[in-house]
């Protein structure tokens, strides 16, 4: 079974990979590893990853499964080979399931339309980042309870961000309501919807939120200038400490990292006791572990 994006999830099935993956983490480690050991996971990334990367690795381990690692700078594509034969030759070798990260929207897509074997996205350009969106809803949960009239704000680098659209797509669908925010140009008027609010400032986003989620400024993947001075950057849109004191005291503050602290959010919240980043992070063990499961259960 293919994880290309959330977008177009119903809630049963977003409540569907949630279940999975407290199934793995409450299950017992050994029944899994026999189930998977000698199989072969593929990781494919041509974008640079650091927590995607080794926790898609850390839940292959933890399944007792081979991983097949490709780093595009070491690899034939500097040579200018494609990356469809690139995926052709790890299945050739035995990966039944290819993790795959690129630059380009639709890259896992394009893999999983032409190979007989299972496909995650591990995040495509600006389009999704799947098992990122699970694992934020799966931390929010864990938090907040139930999300049915939950408020989330998303703050920061909207449009560069594959992270927003499937965090929106997997809490809406679980009846939060998003609020997103961001200086202008990175803030595409296209998301709104009857659960999606474009908020004009900071503090209207967060007034009562539940939940805030913050991005980078995603430079790499703008075409143009983004924002050229990091205080104008801090005054408007940054959880500062003095902003985060103005949150309800149950707010959780997320952020899918790379953090640049100092910028979008200042150390004392991201290390204080609202942050739920490391929880996240231990959280995308679990959601890729079950990812890797179903995916070899359908092939
Ligand atoms: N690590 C996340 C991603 O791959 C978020 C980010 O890069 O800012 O999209």
């Amino acid at each position: 079974m293919n994880l290309l994006e959330l977008r177009g999830l119903s809630r049963a099935d977003v409540e569907g990979w949630l279940e999975a993956a407290r199934a793995v983490r409450g299950g017992d480690p050994a029944t899994l590893r026999r189930k998977h050991v000698g199989r072969r996971v593929a990781l494919l990334f041509f974008e640079a990853s650091t927590r995607t990367r080794f926790s898609f690795e850390a839940a292959a381990q933890g399944l007792g499964a081979d991983v097949l690692a490709f780093s595009a700078a070491a690899s034939s594509t500097t040579k200018g080979e494609s990356m469809l034969d690139t995926a052709r030759l790890l299945v050739a070798v035995g990966a039944e399931v290819l993790v795959v990260r690129d630059t380009a929207v639709g890259a896992p897509r394009h893999l999983a339309d032409r190979l007989g074997v299972a496909v995650i996205n591990a995040g495509d350009g600006t389009h999704e980042h799947p098992t990122q969106g699970l694992l934020d809803a799966l931390t929010l949960v864990d938090a907040l309870g139930p999300l049915d009239g939950k408020v989330v704000a998303i703050v920061g680098d909207i449009r560069h961000s594959r992270v927003a659209r499937s965090a929106l797509a997997a809490l809406t669908a679980l009846g939060a309501t998003v609020r997103l925010c961001g200086p202008a140009p990175l803030l595409p008027a296209g998301l709104a919807g009857s659960k999606v609010v474009l908020a004009a400032t900071i503090d209207e986003a967060i007034a009562g939120a539940d939940a805030v989620m913050m991005l980078r400024i995603q430079r790499e993947r703008a075409s143009g200038p983004t924002f050229s001075s990091v205080e104008a950057y801090r005054r408007g849109w940054a959880l500062t400490e003095a902003r985060a004191a103005t949150l309800p005291p149950h707010t959780v503050v997320l952020h899918p990292a790379p953090m640049n602290r100092g910028v979008e959010i200042d150390d004392v919240v991201a290390d204080g006791p609202r942050s739920r980043i490391l929880d996240q992070q231990r959280n995308g063990v679990w959601v890729r572990m079950a990812a890797l499961d179903r995916a070899w259960r359908a092939t």
